[in-house]
């Protein structure tokens, strides 16, 4: 379903990715592990388009994001362009980001309403369905302040699915979190996962990778230092970096 390949990134004189390749199947769920400063969420925002590579190549189902045209007459795409090819990719960040003068439902709304161009009634149905299954029923209505960081974060994942994006982006969707909230945010994607989504998942719950990737990926310094199914990856680690890396968080 996505296929990353050779992904180079500097900003300025800082070389942030030297070479990332990166694949998931359809339903996949991939864990990202590294270091503070190893290009995860850069990875990520490439991978979303809401930057360029310097170099290389991504792919969803075969087309080429970030283009137009076929080999040899191949050029940047335009905005337009571009945010249609953003639709197939749903992406979850850190501190939420809802907008806090809309209540939960019209965040959910949103991208709907004015990038899908659906109307006003059906968008709210998808809507109120959506934060039905994100375990939100009873809190449509309610505003971003007026809700927990577990809530407030489900409404996040509520507005990127109610778009249906093909693969499912998450940058630390736990880490802003009170500990007591991180387990409900944890169960909804965990049902996700079940139910088939593909999902890139950076985050620090090892427990939640062992869980529920089928593959867990070490980032370190722009490059992927190792790549296996979770119980090799934890077990049985074959770069030593792996190994330093999880003697610090175990
Ligand atoms: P963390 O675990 O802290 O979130 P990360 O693996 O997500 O780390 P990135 O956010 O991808 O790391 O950043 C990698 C490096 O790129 C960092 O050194 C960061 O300072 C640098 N960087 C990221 N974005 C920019 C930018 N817009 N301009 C300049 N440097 C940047
Ligand atoms: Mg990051």
């Amino acid at each position: 379903l996505l296929d990353a390949r050779n992904l180079h990134k500097s900003y300025g004189d800082k070389t942030v990715l030297r070479g990332v390749d990166l694949s998931i199947r359809p339903g996949q769920v991939k864990a990202m592990l590294g270091p503070s400063g190893s290009g995860k969420s850069t990875t990520l925002r490439l991978i979303n388009l809401l930057e360029r590579a310097d170099q290389g190549t991504i792919e969803i189902d075969g087309t080429q994001l970030g283009y137009v045209g076929g080999a040899g007459a191949k050029r940047p795409a335009p905005e337009r362009i571009l945010a249609k090819q953003r639709q197939s990719v749903g992406m979850v960040f850190q501190h939420f980001n809802l907008f806090p003068h809309l209540n939960a439902m019209r965040n959910v709304m949103s991208g709907l309403t004015t990038v899908r161009r659906i109307s006003h009634r059906e968008a709210q149905e998808r809507a109120v369905m959506m934060l039905e299954r994100v375990g939100l029923g009873a809190h449509v209505m309610k505003y971003p302040s007026e809700l927990s960081g577990g809530q407030q974060q489900r409404v996040a994942i509520a507005r990127a699915l109610v778009m249906e994006p093909k693969l499912m982006l998450f940058d630390e969707p736990t880490s802003a979190l009170d500990p007591e909230l991180v387990g409900e945010v944890l169960r909804v994607m965990e049902s996700l996962a079940s139910e088939g989504m593909t999902m890139l998942v950076v985050t620090h719950e090892t427990r939640f990778a062992r869980r529920v990737a089928d593959e867990v990926v070490l980032f370190d310094e722009g490059v992927i230092v190792e790549q296996q199914e979770p119980e090799g990856f934890f077990e049985n680690p074959q770069s030593e970096r792996t190994k330093e890396f999880l003697r610090h968080v175990h």
